[in-house]
């Protein structure tokens, strides 16, 4: 039981840090958050206490702020602190990445310094194949392999970057600076929707002013308490949040 469903014993498809549950209406799906937390393509796991519901609560709250500014999201409502129900999509298998400061994979695989702030927003994306460690693809090999048409791959982009314009303002007014996320995209009914989630796993936030970790980097990287620091960016975003 979540909320007020009854969760079908199996999930649809469960992923590294949520599983997906079919609901009573055929539109919708059940999205439960759940504790576990990986890194490196799986290669570390580990389950920390109330990790779901605080990723589960950021998600609803970007969503929500997202659908003002005119951003079509999946989300529908929420049944439980951990339990998301959303619209059912047909999904994207893209990683969409927007970076405002080099970070992560870009410094790894380009010469360019961790931290160096960027001329402007990019936009990079990976293929979402586990088995092939989500490489990077182009426009091109996205047309081809009929991903999507050249109108989707522009409309896409272009919601990458609202997205970051709204969220980079908002979080820049928190004292956060927002390094760079992926967002994941489906479609209904000939509708682009923002799907998957927003949360402290799928961004890289720093502290405007000592630089530290506020994400998963945390938990890569053994930086110290990754729910200590997902507790501070909550209370930070969503001052009457229960974290
Ligand atoms: P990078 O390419 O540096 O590994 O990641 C860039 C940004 O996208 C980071 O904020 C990172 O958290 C996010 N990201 C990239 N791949 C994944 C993924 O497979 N899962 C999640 N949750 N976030 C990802």
């Amino acid at each position: 039981m979540r909320g007020t469903f009854v969760i079908p014993a199996k999930p649809l498809y469960e992923g590294k840090a949520k599983s997906v549950y079919s609901s009573e209406n055929p539109d919708e799906l059940i999205v439960v958050f759940r504790n576990d937390m990986t890194a490196f393509n799986g290669v570390k796991h580990d389950q920390f206490t109330d990790k779901g519901r605080l990723n589960a609560t950021a998600s609803e709250f970007f969503m929500r702020m997202l659908e003002t500014e005119g951003i079509p999201t999946h989300f529908v409502r929420m049944s439980a602190p951990d339990t998301m129900v959303v619209r059912r999509l047909e999904m994207i298998p893209l990683e969409v990445i927007v970076r405002n400061i080099a970070a992560g994979s870009m410094t790894k695989k380009y010469p360019v310094d961790e931290g160096t702030v960027l001329d402007r927003p990019v936009v990079t994306i990976d293929y979402k194949d586990d088995e092939r460690g989500d490489p990077m693809i182009n426009d091109d090999l996205i047309l081809v392999f009929h991903i999507l048409n050249a109108e989707e791959l522009t409309k896409v982009k272009e919601m990458a970057l609202k997205v970051n314009k709204v969220l980079r303002g908002f979080f820049d007014e928190c004292g956060i600076t927002l390094v760079d996320f992926k967002l994941e995209f489906g479609k209904s009914a000939g509708t682009i929707y923002l799907g998957d989630e927003i949360s402290m796993d799928s961004m890289r936030l720093w502290d405007k002013v000592t630089g530290e970790s506020l994400d998963k980097d945390v938990y890569r990287f053994d930086k110290g308490d990754v729910i200590t620091a997902y507790r501070n960016v909550l209370k930070r975003i969503i001052p009457d949040a229960v974290v």
